[in-house]
Formats: C-alpha cells, structure tokens, sequence
C-alpha cells in the first residue's frame, strides 16, 4: 500500500481497506528501517504522527470525506511547526522549537493529514545536492552513491522511496523541480504568490515558493487544493479566484501548442536528456499538440542574475541569526561583536557564508547599481522572453536538468553547482508555474522533463502534466534499493 500515489490512498482509506493508523505505522516503520540508508528525515513525529492518524480515523467514522484525510506527509525541514524542531538544515537552528506552524503547514493538518516527519535539505535552502546540510548529505533511492538534488532533497528521497505519500518542497531556484528530476518523482513549483510563505523560513523572499513533490501530477493537484490561495499574514499572496486544480487534469490537449526552447537544447545538455525529452515532445504530438522551436533569449544570463539578487535577498534575510533572539549562540562571548562574530561563524556554514558575502557585496554602496540593479534590469529580460513566448505558445517544455543525477561529492566548485539550475532558474526571476515529471532514464537512472506555463495556469500545467502520465509509465517506475522493485 505505501507505495500507492495519495489518489489511490484516498480511495483505500475511503472504503476501509486501510485505516490511517495501519498506513502511519506503515511508513513508520519504512523510515525506521531505512532513513539510516537515505538520510531523507531530520525529525521523525512518531508519537504525534499516529496521534493524528488515529483522530482521522475517527474523523472518519463520524463522517469526514476530505481527500486527504489520514494521508501520511512529510514536511521540508524549512517549514515552520509549532512545537517541532525546525532547523533548515542548519546549526543556526538546530534546536529550535518554532511556536507556530507555517500556513503551508496549518492548511496541511486541517486537511487532516497526518505530518511524519520533517526532511533533510540544504543549509538554508541553497544548494542543489542536499550536501550543504548540517546533518549530513541525502542520498538518492535510486543510486545510494548519488546525490538526490537540491534543495529539496530529503523530501525527493522520502517520496521516491516511498518513506511517505507526498511531501512539501521550497523552489527558490530550482529546490523542487531539480530533486524531483533526479529521483524519479513529480516536482511542482506554483506561480509567486500563489502559495503563502508565511512560516516558510526566508532564502530570497521575491523567489521563495513553496511547492509539491508527489508521486504523480494528480497528487500535485490534490495537493494543491489544499495549499493554495490568499492568506492575510503573506502580502505577497495572491488573492485569485479558488481553482479546483484536479477539474480539469482530463482536458484535451488537442491543439495545445508547445514551445521548445533553442536555448535548452544546446551546449551542456547530455545526449541522454536529450533524447528522453524529445521522445517524450511525440508523445504529446500523439495527444494532439503541436510542437515548434521558440527563443528565450536572455535565458543564458538568468544563472547570473539570480547569484545577485538571491544572495542580496539572503544577506538580508539572514541577518537575524545573530545569536540574541533565537537559534544558536556561540558559548561565552565576551562582547557583542564577538557574540554576532562567533555565532555567525560557528552557526553558518561555507555555502551559507559565501551567499552572505557575495550579497553584502553586491548590495553595499558603490557596487549597488552595477550588480543589483544590473540584475533587476537581467529579471525583467528575462521576464519579457517569457511574455513573447507564451504569446505563440500555451506551455514551454524542455529538460529539468541537463543530467541525471550525479555522484556525492562530484561537484565541488561552487558555480559548477549554480549551473545545476540552468534551466529551472529563468522560471524563478519571472515567477511562473511550473513542473519536473519523470519522462525517461539513462542507466538506471531518472529523467526529468520540465513544462512552464503562464502566470497563475497552474490548472493548465496540471493538466498537461497529467496527460502525459496517462499516457506513459515513467512515473510509475520504482528503484530497486531498499527492498524495493522486487
Ligand atoms: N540551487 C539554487 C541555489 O542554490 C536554488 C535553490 C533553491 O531553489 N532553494 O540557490
């Protein structure tokens, strides 16, 4: 059963094949026996897991039909749970008991849910292999040698591995959509604005959006319904018109035009990729699309601009760990600025440092408007391919990232690892939707195939998405580690 997608659970925990207690212990048990292996799980809420399994349950019996009632979950460590240790993947907080729950997350538990635990990822959100956590790396399910990707690793590893049924994710950059590739799942990042980041500990506020990674584009949708729309305490939050996200995951795609970037099928892009995507494009010629080649011309300056503006946005958002309100503090400093210095140094590591400098830097006077707002000016081309794209074009599909996933440790130069994003990162500055779902492998391991879509067409993307797993078995396929595929 734990390896069922949250539709077919649904279903089950409905009829009364499964009670949400059996399911809970069920992927309890699963972390117990292999979190060791993967190291997806920073805290795992066993007591409080069936605890709320249990009260579903009992929901339930007294006639509850909520969609997700009683499905087991996990939370990226970045979210904010009252009561629970939420530590980023940080030293700065690795003991912190946050006194509130995240909006993501509230909406999540009146869902009736049930949270199993919180995930592994990179310090602070940055990163794109899960090594920079403070706990320790993620391995990929597929491949234990591999990284699983980034940021949102330990919850791409907990969901392909079946440790839980969905799992919630951060994409700043490419934090869900590029873990989704390397693992073999669906990796849904939401237009800015459409999810609240209230309680969603800040990386680079106007890039930060929480998302989704489940075992198909149905669950995204379901998930989805629960997630999205307004919240007062996020003034970025949109406030739009309630969608039913899974109404229309069964429209016809006939005629729906498809752009292919030239950019993103070009230098630096693996054969392999290559080849899985554009099987996958005849796919959707099958279902009635139609394909053309479109120019996003600014794409290649995109890496760049985002190296300016999120650390500028970290650098400030991170000057509150300074040991005085809450998270670590260095012991027995003898003033105040070795206090700031020495919580500072011990508290952060490497990457986290290098983003604060660079952002310091780039935001200090003097330097202000050759890289800042060089970089603004970067976001608004880039924003504009986008517009003049989807003026010929309803999605634009290409690869999620230019390989599978690679070895820990391979990638040890810093802006090697910025390339990883390459082609998630455009979709971040122009605040779009958009989605990584399984579309081939190579060697044993995952493919993923990236589609965007206009601002706020989520249910368009979905639908998109979906067909195409009607249609094929790629999201279907299983590791074969951990007891699995056998
Ligand atoms: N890999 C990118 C970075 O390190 C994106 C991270 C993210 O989306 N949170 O900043």
């Amino acid at each position: 059963m734990i390896d069922k997608t949250v539709a077919e659970l649904s279903v089950a925990l409905a009829a009364g094949d499964i009670s949400s207690v059996e399911l809970t212990q069920a992927y309890l048990d699963r972390i117990a026996r292999y979190n060791d292996d993967l190291n997806a799980f920073i805290t795992v809420c066993e007591e409080s897991a069936l605890d709320q399994a249990k009260a579903a349950d009992l929901a339930r019996a007294n006639g509850d039909t909520s969609p997700l009632l009683g499905i087991p979950l996990a939370h990226k460590d970045i979210f904010c749970t009252k009561g629970i240790t939420t530590t980023c993947g940080s030293r700065m907080l690795q003991n912190f008991v946050s006194p509130y729950d995240a909006t993501v997350v509230e909406r999540f538990s009146a869902a009736g849910t049930v949270m199993l635990g919180k995930t592994n990822m990179d310090e602070f959100a940055m990163g794109s292999s899960n090594e920079t956590s403070f706990f320790g790396p993620v391995r990929n399910p597929w491949d234990l040698s591999r990284v699983p990707g980034g940021s949102s690793g330990g919850s791409a590893a907990a969901v392909a591995a079946d440790l839980c049924a969905m799992a919630t994710g951060t994409d700043t950059g490419g934090s869900i959509r590029q873990p989704a590739a390397f693992c073999g799942i669906t990796g849904f990042k939401p237009s800015y604005g459409r999810v609240s980041r209230w309680g969603m500990i800040a990386f680079a506020s106007s890039l930060d959006q929480a998302g989704s990674l489940s075992k198909s584009a149905e669950d995204a949708a379901l998930m989805m319904n629960v997630m999205a729309g307004l919240d007062s305490k996020d003034s970025t939050s949109v406030d739009t018109e309630a969608v039913d996200y899974s109404a229309t995951l069964n429209d016809s795609l006939e005629g729906l035009r498809i752009g292919i970037p030239k950019q993103h099928f070009a230098e630096g892009l693996s054969a392999e990729v290559e080849s899985a995507i554009r099987t996958a494009l005849l796919e959707y010629e099958k279902l009635g699309a139609k394909v053309k080649e479109i120019s996003l011309p600014n794409n290649h300056l995109s890496v760049s601009a985002y190296y300016v503006v999120a650390p500028a946005e970290a650098s400030a958002n991170l000057s509150r760990y300074d040991g005085v309100r809450y998270g670590y503090r260095c012991e027995n400093p003898v003033d105040l600025e070795d206090m700031y210095k020495r919580t500072r140094s011990e508290g952060f590591g490497d990457e986290v440092k290098r983003r604060i400098m660079v952002g310091t830097y780039a935001l200090s006077a003097g330097f202000y408007d050759a890289y800042y707002r060089k970089a603004q000016k970067i976001r608004r081309l880039v924003k504009n391919d986008f517009t003049n794209a989807f003026k010929e074009v309803d999605v634009v599909i290409g690869p999620t990232s230019p390989h599978t996933a690679f070895e820990l440790g391979a990638n040890s130069d810093p802006v090697a690892m910025y390339l990883e994003d390459i082609y998630t990162i455009a979709v971040n500055l122009a605040g779009l939707p958009a989605i990584s779902i399984p579309a081939g492998s190579a060697n044993g391991l995952p493919i993923g195939m990236h589609i965007v879509a206009g601002d706020f067409e989520e249910a368009k993307l979905l639908n998109v998405a979906h067909q195409f797993q009607r249609q094929t078995d790629w999201h279907l396929s299983k590791p074969t580690t951990l007891g699995m595929g056998a």
